[in-house]
């Protein structure tokens, strides 16, 4: 199996990204399987980067595009409306519950974010709340690499170096009661990880504070982190005694992934604004949004208008892509899909708790599901990270043909995890492909 640094016969490249290391040629993609330029197949089972939910080269949205393509690509959002946008904002707002009417398109995750942080802040300044500007945030936590988004990441290795570039933005510990090894039982733990929330606000003087952003359904920064279910309703009940307004991170969570549309959908507390991309349009073309209620769109619009914007976004080809995913989303029912798949994912990743002690948590929701490495699992202590566990991990699994992805969070208290996320549309005998090559390439790693 070729590895990123056995390449030979390509030539240097002008392009960079993170690093110098550099990965095989894709050739094509189709369901859930890549093929390299060399003819090796994969088994995407982290959707990339947990964005192929509808999985690859579906036709339904290849020729939606190819049409889209045929009748115009790009038309300025100051000089017209398209109904590919028109049509995907009224969809998307039907599946979403709560007051939650209003779609503003961007082109990506971080921009996503960066729009419902400036909608929140112009809102205030719209209602009279000009004081409030803190976002109160989680650490660990992952919501883009843009300075706005990265202000509230809580994940010290990407925000250190920017630290002088931005307003600092007060962080609470993520909610990983699972670690906790006190006499409390879930539930409470989950009422404390909430109540460090509003001892925060009352920390910053509750007149100062504009939102809490956090993913319900956490992502790569947490592993799929999910808290006690009383967290939920607290945060909220929280949110509203302190006039703080309640963002959710979707950007990974949302579309479906977790078997439910948004992954706060899980639980009956309500968002006030929502970031969305990613599983939006499932990599077929660049697209995100923010969402947003009436009572906060309409007096920004009264004020003179959002003062934001992106070139690309409403883009006429990102969405009728993004409307495309979301039939096939739909017709396929792929929600439920995710559900019932995840849950059988799920059980087979606990199976391997049995055979590796180096497991000590199995987690997630749906397909958003995620297991933790550790040195010990009473305690739950974390590999030492000059051991690069989970990446070596996910090293053995490429060379099985098998794509995760990984994250050791430094600074926070979680662990090395492996997020396993395939797209919504595996199948069983996949599942079991896709566990057969786990299986083998955690016992290289052993
Ligand atoms: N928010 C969350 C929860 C994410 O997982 C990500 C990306 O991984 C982002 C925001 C940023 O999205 P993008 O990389 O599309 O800018």
């Amino acid at each position: 199996m070729a590895l990123a640094s056995a390449l030979p016969n390509r030539p240097a490249s002008h392009l960079f990204y993170q690093t110098r290391q550099r990965r095989p040629l894709v050739e094509r993609a189709e369901g859930v399987w890549f093929w390299d330029s060399d003819g090796r197949r994969y088994l995407d089972g982290s959707s990339g980067a947990m964005v192929s939910n509808i999985g690859h080269s579906h036709p339904h949205v290849v020729e939606a595009m190819r049409r889209q393509i045929g009748k115009a690509t790009f038309a300025y959002r100051l000089h017209f409306e398209n109904e590919a946008a028109e049509t995907l904002a009224a969809k998307l707002v039907g599946h979403l519950t709560g007051d939650l009417s209003r779609v503003f398109f961007v082109s990506g995750g971080s921009e996503a974010v960066e729009s419902c942080l400036k909608l929140a802040r112009q809102y205030a300044v719209a209602t009279g709340q000009g004081s409030r500007y803190k976002v109160i945030s989680r650490f660990p936590s992952y919501h883009g690499c843009t300075l706005g988004a990265l202000a509230v990441t809580g994940y010290t290795a990407l925000t250190a170096p920017f630290a002088p570039m931005m307003q600092e933005m007060p962080k609470i510990p993520a909610p990983t009661a699972y670690l906790d090894r006190d006499a409390l039982t879930m539930e409470q733990r989950g009422l404390k990880y909430a109540d460090l929330l509003e001892r925060e606000i009352l920390a910053q003087g509750p007149e100062t504070v504009l939102a809490f952003i956090m993913e319900p359904v956490g992502g790569a920064s947490t592993g799929a982190l999910v808290a006690p279910d009383s967290y939920y309703g607290r945060v909220r009940e929280i949110c509203d005694r302190h006039g703080v307004l309640l963002i959710y991170d979707e950007v990974m969570s949302g579309a479906g992934r977790t078997g439910r549309f948004l992954g706060g959908d899980h639980w009956a507390a309500r968002p006030d604004l929502v970031a969305l991309s990613k599983g939006f349009a499932a990599g077929y073309s660049p697209l995100g949004a923010a969402v947003a209620p009436d009572r906060i769109v309409e007096p920004v619009l009264d004020a003179g208008g959002f003062l934001h914007g992106f070139t690309y976004a409403g883009n006429p080809l990102a969405c009728a892509a993004g409307l495309a995913v979301l039939e096939v989303i739909e017709n396929e029912g792929l929600v439920a899909r995710a559900a019932s798949r995840g849950d059988l994912l799920k059980s087979k990743l606990a199976l391997l708790m049995e055979r590796y002690p180096f497991i000590g948590d199995v987690r997630g929701k749906g397909l958003l599901l995620a297991f933790e490495l550790v040195a010990d699992r009473e305690t739950m202590a974390p590999l030492e990270p000059s051991l690069n566990a989970h990446a070596r991990l996910v090293e053995r699994a490429f060379e099985q043909g098998l794509i995760v992805y990984s994250r050791r969070t430094r600074g926070g208290r979680a662990g090395d995890h492996i997020l396993v996320c395939p797209p919504m549309v595996v199948s069983e005998s996949e599942i079991d492909e896709l566990m057969a090559m786990l299986t083998a390439a955690l016992d290289a790693f052993a």
